[in-house]
């Protein structure tokens, strides 16, 4: 379990400009990296399309993860934005999760986009610490 995930401003801000680029759309994406912090993120497409929920394209995730591989970096998190809300993962996020890494939320709550992060076992969804650094 991981319990704190470290990430660069520059990742926040282009986590931040990738999603609102897509909004009202979800988007979707990796994060890769060392011992819990990110050195890298990976946008993937959402083959759903929709405001409300997000499906990775499948060949663009493998290619993605072909990367992750090819750079000895570990998947740390995958992350996906609630243009509407809510901050938190939903009960689909958490049925759905299939990869034991932090499930990162960018959500759009009163025009701000925040960042946060879960650990999702057993049904149930734990808040992570993201450290945002310079
Ligand atoms: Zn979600």
């Amino acid at each position: 379990m991981i319990l704190e995930l470290t990430l660069a401003s520059e990742h926040f801000h282009e986590i931040v400009y990738h999603v609102k680029a897509h909004a009202p759309l979800e988007s979707c994406g990796l994060l890769a990296g060392k011992n819990n912090r990110v050195e890298k993120v990976l946008f993937v497409q959402n083959q759903a399309q929709s405001p409300v929920r997000f499906v990775m394209d499948p060949q663009e995730q493998l290619k993605a993860f072909d990367w992750i591989d090819s750079n000895e970096l570990d998947l740390l998190g995958i992350f996906h934005s609630h243009p509407a809300g809510p901050e938190t993962v939903s009960p689909t996020d958490i049925a759905e999760a299939a990869y034991d890494v932090v499930h990162v939320i960018c959500s759009r709550i009163d025009g701000q986009w925040n960042l946060r992060g879960f650990w999702i076992e057993d049904g149930k969804a734990k808040e992570v610490t993201l450290q945002i650094v310079d």
